[in-house]
């Protein structure tokens, strides 16, 4: 069976490229996270392949995966990157990735990451409200008085078909600034001598099922810069949306390409992919540790949990679930659920899977995108390895947490 060019069994195994996962974590543990180089490079060859009629320039959204080694890869074959704090800046300079290739987005920067980004030179900042600009006006002019390229955050006040929690461009939501506020900004732009506006962002949400939200927003984006024809530059965002189960298809990128190429004639496009790119290029290998027969159910209580990847927690988000070693016989109906004290965490609900016995090893699939960045120390759980796997070589890229670490503070 093969899950995608990267994951597959072969000889029963689950294999990452050439590699056995078996054989990885017998070496470094569970749970573990393993990524995929090659296909994460694939699919930002995919990507810019796709919008390339567009002369589109992609800045990978470091949210979804702050590895160093996913970084440097991505830098090596041309990305630049979307970082919302000023520690992703941070993360994304010590990769070695020119501070150029940067564009700052974030709801509430504070004046000591706006001050930190300007004066490590990043490309952008995507400006989300008036106040910003004058911190970003006034900053600019202490560090060396050059302007700063900014993009206005449009809030296009379009519901995105999406997880309510992956929205971000509905009226109501807390991102960027509607498009009259914006016109004010667009008819006095001399009143920030040390800015220079020179593009409309906007990002409606993540997991974007179909491009009709995108293309409303679009529409009302275009008609804000029609009246500024120095604006020349659009920023799209991120929400691509990636398959998450087996049965499921999701647009192609190209797909939307297609449909944005006539109307962005004439600019230049930005685009902020997070989860396309990482998504199903890396898993969560965790192991039986109990199972535990009860009120007519089968519960699998693996060593992974909420604090390693909250988004079935968080979103109601579904992830695959496989056996390391493909298994004979009769399957059955299995929660599978990890060892931290909140009924929220279960990993996965009724789940078709072999019988599962403590020491069996299962890998939870598509769990390269906001698995890592957004795992937590709760209950006191040290965070996992991360392992990084280029063709048939593989590395620990990020040890696994000691439990010394956990009191590294105090
Ligand atoms: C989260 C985010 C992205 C990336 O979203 P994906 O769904 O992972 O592609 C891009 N831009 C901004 C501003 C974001 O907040």
């Amino acid at each position: 069976m093969v899950f995608n060019a990267s994951f597959r069994y072969l000889d029963s195994c689950l294999r990452v490229d050439k590699l056995d996962i078996e054989t990885i974590v017998h070496e470094v543990g569970t749970p573990a996270y393993v990524y995929s180089l090659a296909t994460i490079r694939r699919n930002f060859h995919r990507l810019t392949t796709a919008f390339a009629p567009l002369n589109a320039r992609l800045h990978f959204s470091v949210k979804a995966n702050g590895n160093l080694d996913v970084l440097r890869a991505l830098s090596a074959v041309g990305a630049g990157f979307d970082c919302v704090s000023g520690g992703e800046i941070y993360r994304v300079l010590q990769a070695g990735a020119a501070a150029e290739d940067i564009v700052f987005a974030g709801v509430g920067k504070t004046r000591a990451e706006l001050a930190y980004a300007i004066k490590s030179g990043v490309g952008w900042i995507n400006a989300e409200n008036i106040g910003e600009l004058a911190h970003i006006n006034r900053l600019a002019g202490d560090t060396n008085g050059e302007a700063v390229r900014v993009a206005l955050r449009l809030n296009p006040e379009v519901t995105a078909h999406t997880h309510p929690y992956m929205a971000t461009g509905h009226g109501a939501a807390k991102f960027g600034m509607t498009a009259d506020v914006i016109r004010g900004l667009l008819e006095r732009p001399e009143a920030y001598p040390r800015i220079r506006i020179a593009c409309i962002h906007m990002h409606i949400g993540s997991q974007l099922g179909n491009t009709n939200a995108t293309l409303a927003a679009l529409e009302k984006l275009l008609a804000l810069t029609k009246d500024y024809p120095w604006i020349k530059t659009i920023n799209l965002g991120g929400g691509l949306p990636v398959a998450y189960r087996f049965n499921e298809t999701v647009p192609a990128p190209d797909q939307l390409a297609e449909q944005l190429s006539h109307r962005l004639q004439g600019y230049d496009l930005l685009l902020e992919p997070g989860r396309a790119i990482v998504a199903d290029a890396g898993l969560l290998v965790a192991e039986t540790l109990y199972v535990k027969r009860q009120a007519g159910q089968t519960i699998v209580v693996i060593d992974a949990s909420m604090s390693e990847l909250i988004r079935p927690a968080l979103y109601g988000a579904h992830h695959e679930i496989v056996p390391l070693r493909q298994m004979e016989g009769d399957t059955v109906t299995t929660q599978i659920v990890g060892p931290v004290c909140e009924s929220a965490d279960v990993l996965g609900a009724d789940r078709e899977l072999p019988q599962l016995e403590p020491g069996d090893k299962v890998a939870l699939l598509t769990a390269g995108a906001y698995g890592m960045t957004m795992a937590s120390n709760y209950n006191a759980r040290p965070r996992p390895v991360e392992v990084v796997v280029d063709g048939d070589r593989w590395w620990v890229s990020r040890r696994r947490e000691t439990l010394s670490d956990l009191t590294l503070f105090e």
